[in-house]
């Protein structure tokens, strides 16, 4: 199937990191949030990050001018659902994305696809609530998703394969490459990134390491890019918390509890970067530990 305009549910950071891959790559994009200042931080983000790539030479300046001009924002649900391929990266809650769902239904063409970017949530379970379980796809970008290269692409039990073959298509032309996952709770990546973070939780709240010792340590003891709290923080932590909560409720196996200590932080309103506080305070010049 061809595809050529592709709508975006959700303009958080991921939203907003799957519309600026799109346009560049020449999609038209109508990205959708329920929050107009989530939609105007959206643009302004996706206009300074393609100037940072005109910066280093990645990109030119009509090519970053015409993928601004690829994408229209909208806080209705029904223009999304008029486009060839759906994503919908809205909070990483069922109800949430259920309701997205069933909003986007009496919109939908015949032959748009549905996608969902979730970490961890039933694509199988996602999709028998649509009318088109065969043309669902779990579509699971990395964050930040200008940078990082890989796409898990999920098949829910009906997926049928004309619908794979066209989403593989959509992450080649992206220039990304595709890991196949079985969907199964949290899928390839978060099944083992996310329970090694909630590791890193225990580790901080029985007091083995403070937040700097433990990101040292796996930084230069493991040769992690990041340290697992600064990565908690990166990835939000009501995220990290919601992926721990569907692998204990899927798995139904206690290795896999959230830390109660994450559990506090989501409580406060800490999540991290975005908010500007987590297991680092980011709201002076330098990150400062919590903890
Ligand atoms: P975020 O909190 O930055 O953004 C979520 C956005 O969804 C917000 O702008 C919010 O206003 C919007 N939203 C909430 N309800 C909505 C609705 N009913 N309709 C439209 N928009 C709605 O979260 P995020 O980090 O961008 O995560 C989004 C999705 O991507 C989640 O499913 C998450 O699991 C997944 N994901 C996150 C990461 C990560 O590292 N953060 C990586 C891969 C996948």
């Amino acid at each position: 199937m061809d595809i050529r305009t592709i709508g975006v549910v959700g303009a958080g950071q991921m939203g907003n990191g799957i519309a600026h891959v799109m346009a560049l790559a020449g999609y038209e994009v109508r990205l959708s949030d329920v929050s107009q200042e989530a939609l105007d931080k959206a643009i302004t983000l996706i206009g300074r990050n393609l100037d940072r790539q005109v910066s280093r030479e990645k990109i030119s300046q009509d090519e970053r001018d015409q993928a601004l001009g690829r994408i229209s924002v909208t806080l209705d649900i029904a223009a999304v659902g008029q486009t060839d391929l759906v994503i919908e990266a809205a909070t990483e809650q069922e109800t949430v994305k259920q309701k997205i769902f069933d909003s986007l239904a009496p919109h939908l063409l015949p032959n748009t696809i549905l996608t969902s970017n979730t970490s961890s949530i039933s694509i199988t379970r996602l999709a028998s609530r649509t009318d088109r379980p065969e043309k669902f796809l779990g579509f699971h970008f990395m964050n930040p998703v200008p940078l990082m290269q890989l796409v898990e692409l999920i098949r829910g039990i009906a997926t049928d394969k004309e619908t794979y073959e066209t989403c593989l298509g959509v992450v080649e032309r992206l220039g990304k490459t595709a890991a196949s996952a079985e969907d199964f709770p949290a899928f390839i990546v978060n099944r083992i990134l996310v329970p090694m973070i909630n590791e890193a939780v225990y580790t901080l709240y029985e007091g083995v390491g403070n937040v700097r010792s433990i990101d040292m340590a796996m930084k230069l003891g493991a040769n992690h890019p990041m340290g697992p709290l600064e990565l908690a923080d990166f990835i939000g932590l009501d995220t990290c918390l919601a992926i721990m909560n569907v692998l204990h409720d899927g798995l139904a196996d206690t290795k896999y509890r959230p830390c109660p200590l994450l559990t506090k932080y989501v409580e406060a309103g800490w999540l991290g970067r975005k908010t500007k506080r987590g297991f680092y305070d980011y709201r002076g010049d330098e990150p400062v530990p919590t903890r």
